[in-house]
């Protein structure tokens, strides 16, 4: 039986995210999408997230009608009380290197438990673009490895120029550097990406920075995978995409993913269940209260799963929502507010009794399909802004860290879905970008929301490009085999 297996032919993919919220649920979406096409796939997570799927949702049963799927666990070499949050990320980039890539190459080597004979072998990888150390240990291996990046392509392609923007002399930031000043170093968005539009690890004085080097580094060394994979689609970014192609010409957009997934399992079957990838409880008591609220009256706010506010912005946006006088939904996750969060002032309380709802976490996809919902006022989360566009939101954008910066000056520039608040955090302000938002600008909103949602439902639809790109680059997997990795 064991020889049977390991002689076997057919494809295998091995998918090891980043450990963190937005890589992990769209991976997850990823290997669902694999699992369909009949590929079987085996899921490698950090113990710490796979504990926290396992407590907070379905995915056992989910993936339990795919027999060729499996989860696999690794460390992630921090201690568990470590908090994992945006600030401290750096930590995790040095354990992963440190701590899980030996581990890594431990389970694929012969006898290890991703290559001992009770499954077919491993035919290819899909790592995590910002894990480029997986591209060494399969090719140790023979295994062809495709990256998958989970930031938005300009983003990306913000972090592919840096060596240009260090050559200009744009980087690193100086003291007196004018942070409006355009940028000629990013090719393609010239007209538009200031240095504050930076993604958030390029906002460094000294070059020998930890994260920007990371950044800098796995960025340029995906031209030695077989194929790069990107959560965008061509209408969304094409100029990045065109730029990126001249590098790495094996690209897949096969975006948004959570939109290619809701079409493809509706081919399969009349109504799909509803699946969640949160890694806290969802509290769907806001769904009920939005239920009661008038259609479009509604502003939902959150910040993602790795963003931590300081208690002088946390005021400053919680006065802005409550002067605006609008309905609001705020997901305030636990431990994401430093600081005291004691002596809340009591008009706060008072507005948010009346118009306001609270929750740790909630069924983000759910609440912004909601016709309740007429605004999002985001962190610019890649995640976060695609599930915005398909469900025709508009946004404001305030920007964290990553490809935020990026993002949010997309939004607010280029595609005209909303308004880019970045780097400010003022009560007058937010109470005046979310009037404007829910009503004084919302007409000139509602095209390009309306056409960007069209796009990108016709982008995975069958014959749509990402719907396209997918099924090439499950073609590929399928015709990978061991050792025709050739560098
Ligand atoms: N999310 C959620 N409930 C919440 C907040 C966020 O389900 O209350 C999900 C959201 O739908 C998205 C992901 O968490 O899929 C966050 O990913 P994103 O890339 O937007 O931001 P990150 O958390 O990586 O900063």
């Amino acid at each position: 039986m064991e020889d049977t297996l390991s002689q076997s032919n057919s494809p295998h993919v091995l998918i090891f995210p980043f450990p963190v919220q937005g890589h992990v649920s769209c991976m997850l979406k990823l290997a669902e999408l694999l699992c369909l096409s009949g590929v079987d796939v085996t899921f490698l997570n950090s113990d710490i997230i796979h504990r926290r799927l396992l407590r907070y949702t379905d995915v056992v049963s989910r993936f339990s009608c795919y027999p060729g799927f499996r989860f696999e666990t690794i460390s992630d070499g921090l201690p568990t009380d470590h908090p994992r949050s945006g600030n401290r990320v750096v930590d995790i980039f040095d354990s992963i290197k440190m701590v899980t890539k030996p581990m890594f190459r431990d389970m694929l080597l012969p006898g290890g438990c991703l290559n001992c004979g009770t499954r077919p072998p491993v035919t290819s990888v899909i790592a995590d673009g910002i894990m480029c150390f997986t591209i060494d240990v399969a090719k140790e291996m023979g295994i062809p490895v495709f990256l998958f990046r989970t930031v938005s392509a300009s983003c990306f392609w913000a972090f592919y120029c840096i060596p240009k923007l260090i050559e200009s002399g744009d980087l690193p930031i100086k003291e007196d550097d004018e942070m409006d000043r355009l940028l000629n170093g990013v090719t393609g968005m010239e007209n538009y990406l200031r240095l504050r539009d930076l993604p958030s690890f390029c906002r460094v004085s000294d070059l020998s920075d930890q994260g920007f080097q990371v950044v800098m580094s796995e960025t340029q060394e995906t031209y030695r995978a077989n194929g790069l994979i990107l959560n965008t689609f061509e209408d969304l970014e094409e100029s990045a995409l065109t730029q990126i192609r001249k590098h790495i010409p094996n690209l897949y957009a096969i975006g948004p993913l959570h939109a290619n997934l809701k079409s493809r399992l509706e081919a399969h079957m009349s109504s799909p269940p509803r699946s969640s990838d949160s890694l806290w409880e969802e509290d769907r008591t806001c769904m009920t209260w939005l239920d009661e609220q008038a259609p479009k009256s509604v502003i939902y706010v959150s910040f993602g799963s790795m963003t931590m506010l300081n208690r002088e912005d946390l005021i400053e946006l919680w006065y802005g929502l409550v002067n605006s006088n609008k309905k609001f939904l705020w997901v305030i996750r636990p431990n994401s507010v430093a600081g005291d969060g004691r002596n809340i002032p009591a008009h706060l309380l008072e507005g948010t009794m009346k118009r306001g709802y609270m929750v740790r976490w909630a069924p983000q996809e759910d609440v912004l399909a909601h016709q309740a919902v007429g605004g999002f006022l985001t962190h610019s989360g890649w995640n976060s802004t695609l599930e915005s566009i398909v469900a025709a939101v508009p946004m404001i954008c305030w920007p964290y860290y990553a490809d935020q910066q990026v993002n949010s000056r997309l939004v607010g520039e280029v595609w005209k879905l909303g308004f880019d608040m970045k780097d400010i955090c003022d009560r007058v302000i937010v109470e005046n970008v979310i009037k404007d938002l829910m009503d004084r600008k919302r007409d000139e909103l509602t095209r390009p929301v309306d056409r960007m949602m069209k796009l990108a439902t016709r982008s995975v639809a069958e014959g749509g490009t990402s719907y396209t790109s997918l099924n090439r680059l499950i073609e590929d997997i399928k015709t990978s085999t061991k050792d025709e990795y050739v560098f």
